[in-house]
């Protein structure tokens, strides 16, 4: 019925215009998860990937890459670690800032949460601007980890953010555009 696994994935994914602010267009993902033969194709495809070129360690960024994060940690046999929004970490952190349309946000990580030199695979469910899964990167090697490649469900390439990241020097694996 579907071309391939791609399209199968993006026919799951639910489009809500104007949320949460007016021109938005949120692509969400739970309808991803809660079909249990659409979440074994999604999370399979990233296990396919990375099965033989394990990383050392997962990193999932708040909140749903800490959903997709978790589950392809536990299936490559790997630990997991949940790179935070600020003040949720109870641990001694490492901290970054970024800007976003309005205000900033700040992420945290936990100062034991890697070694340096570990090999990092880093996780959300959809790279925009990619301010979020840049700040994750900053944050991973300031604690001397190398991250190997950044993973989601949904790339928006119009925002450019996919462009800034490998533009950066990070490699990219997702699942879905839209144009
Ligand atoms: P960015 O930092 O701009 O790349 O935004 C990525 C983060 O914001 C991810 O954690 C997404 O969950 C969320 N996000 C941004 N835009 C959207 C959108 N259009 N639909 C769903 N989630 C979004």
């Amino acid at each position: 019925q579907f071309p391939s696994v791609n399209d199968y994935l993006r026919h799951h994914i639910r489009t809500v215009p104007d949320w949460p602010a007016p021109g938005v267009q949120f692509r969400d993902i739970t309808p991803l998860l809660q079909n249990p033969k659409v979440f074994r194709v999604l999370i399979d495809a990233f296990v396919h990937r990375y099965m033989d070129r394990r990383p050392d360690v997962v990193a999932g960024l708040d909140a749903r890459g800490f959903i997709l994060g978790a589950v392809v940690a536990y299936e490559l046999n790997v630990g997991f670690v949940p790179i935070r929004k600020k003040g949720k970490l109870p641990f001694t952190t490492v901290e970054e800032t970024y800007e976003l349309e309005y205000g900033s946000a700040t992420v945290e990580l936990h100062t034991d949460a890697v070694r340096a030199g570990d090999r990092v695979l880093l996780i959300d469910d959809l790279i925009a601007t990619g301010g979020t899964m840049m700040a994750g990167k900053k944050l991973l090697e300031k604690l001397g980890a190398v991250v190997i490649e950044g993973a989601a469900i949904v790339d928006l390439p119009e925002l450019g953010g996919s462009a800034r990241l490998r533009a950066s020097g990070l490699p990219l694996f997702t699942l879905v555009d839209y144009a």
